[in-house]
């Protein structure tokens, strides 16, 4: 397939480009981090504003309100909105990049027409709620329990990193059905997240926002025709949602990064003499080398965008463009703390050095190594299932308690 940007796609740039560059001032500055109520209004607002001037879903189909767009549109959407720094997907995250196309993928036309388009106007908001705290990267361990009764299962358990919980109106929610078998035994329910049963214990993270929750379900009832897939073929389903959510959900944050290697030389074009200043030529060397790995990156990202196009749903390389992104975010993150030098001791900025951007990012830099699996579970995918190497030995599973007769 040919990546190169048409005649037609520099038409749609240029159309976006105006759009974005009236809209983005008016939808003025985002509201304070753990003011839950005022995130979501300003994102699903902003997600509202898209969908108006159809820039909403530009790869979803039509017939639920998407754009049917090419994928090198969506990638020169990619490139627009991280230019102009237009509203980060905030709330709307786990619906866009990964509720929303798991259903489209894998739904009933019912739970489409109930969900897909209401994603896309910002009506709903989703969360997600696979990790549980003895099921993380060990995610076929997950315990919380449903069983059957009548038209609803009815499920009891612990999810904690929920993500947008507070201000989510559903879940993609994976849950126990077989307690005998161990990832076959799993199935993907939508969940009301206002069905009685369901509290909701935020979390506090080191950088003092409370975007995580722990959520605990007693006897909540969710009707059977919130099933995506078969019972128990939950572990399918999940995966064709993480190949969504590691593939290029971080599209724009990787332009993003750019950006900020941009705003790293001219840090130190700014102090050319001494360690970290424009003249070491080995600091300069490095700041290059990072602007090729982005550029490399950017290819996959094409790769896995044009993918996802013939198939549907990205392929196994997700996991490389997601491994490959959070660790050189993680390196370049590092390198300007080094940057900062003194002025990494303050998280305020200190004679004119941005430290409290650059910290505030390679406080992140940790937790996207983390989130959406593990580096360490990425390079196993990666190992195992794109290059063919044996199978990591697993653990036994423990004896099984002796019956007395
Ligand atoms: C910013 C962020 C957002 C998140 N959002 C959500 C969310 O919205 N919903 C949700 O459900 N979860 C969410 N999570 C949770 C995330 O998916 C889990 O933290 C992750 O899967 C790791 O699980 P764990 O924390 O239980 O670590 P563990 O599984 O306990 O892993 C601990 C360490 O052991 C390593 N390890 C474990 N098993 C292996 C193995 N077989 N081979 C090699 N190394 C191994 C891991 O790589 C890791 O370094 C989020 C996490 C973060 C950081």
């Amino acid at each position: 397939m040919d990546l190169r940007y048409s005649e037609k796609d520099e038409e749609f740039r240029a159309d976006l480009r105006t759009w974005l560059e009236r809209e983005v001032p008016a939808h003025g500055a985002p509201p304070p981090v753990n003011d839950w109520p005022a995130r979501r209004a300003y994102d699903t607002g902003w997600q509202r504003k898209l969908f108006d001037a159809g820039y909403a879903g530009i790869s979803w189909p039509k017939e639920y309100g998407g754009r049917d767009g090419s994928p090198t549109e969506q990638l020169v959407y990619y490139e627009e909105i991280a230019r102009v720094n237009a509203p980060y997907i905030g709330v709307n995250f786990v619906g866009m990049l990964h509720g929303g196309p798991t259903l489209i993928a894998e739904g009933t036309p019912e739970q489409k027409k109930c969900h897909v388009p209401q994603i896309l106007t910002g009506e709903q908001v989703w969360c997600q709620g696979f990790s549980e705290p003895g099921a993380g990267s060990d995610l076929a361990a997950l315990a919380t329990r449903a069983e059957v009764d009548g038209d609803h299962y009815v499920v009891s358990g612990h999810k904690i990193w929920c993500s947008f919980a507070q201000a989510a109106d559903y879940c993609e929610l994976l849950v126990r059905t077989d307690p005998e078998a161990k990832s076959r035994g799993i199935t993907w329910l939508i969940m009301d997240m206002n069905s009685p049963g369901i509290e909701i214990r935020p979390l506090r993270t080191l950088a003092g926002e409370g975007e995580f929750s722990e959520v605990f379900l007693d006897n909540v009832r969710i009707p059977v025709s919130n099933r995506v897939g078969k019972e128990n073929d939950g572990w399918r389903v999940k995966e064709v949602t993480f190949r969504f959510e590691r593939g290029a959900a971080f599209a724009s944050d990787m332009i993003h990064l750019k950006q900020f290697v941009s705003e790293l030389v001219d840090l130190t074009r700014r102090a050319p003499e001494g360690p970290q200043g424009w003249n070491d030529r080995a600091l300069r060397r490095q700041l290059g080398h990072f602007s090729a790995e982005l550029d490399a990156l950017w290819a996959m990202v094409k790769l896995s965008v044009c993918e996802s196009s013939k198939t549907g749903i990205p392929g196994v390389g997700a996991s490389a463009v997601k491994l490959f992104y959070t660790d050189l975010y993680q390196r370049i993150t590092e390198f300007g703390v080094r940057l900062l030098g003194r002025a990494a001791l303050s998280r305020d900025d200190v004679a004119g050095l941005p430290s409290e951007r650059i910290l505030a990012r390679s406080m992140q830099a940790l937790s996207l190594t983390i989130a959406a699996g593990t580096s360490q579970i990425q390079r196993n995918i990666i190992s195992e299932r794109i290059l063919g190497l044996p199978r990591e030995p697993r653990p036994a599973p423990p004896p099984r308690p002796a019956v007395e007769s």
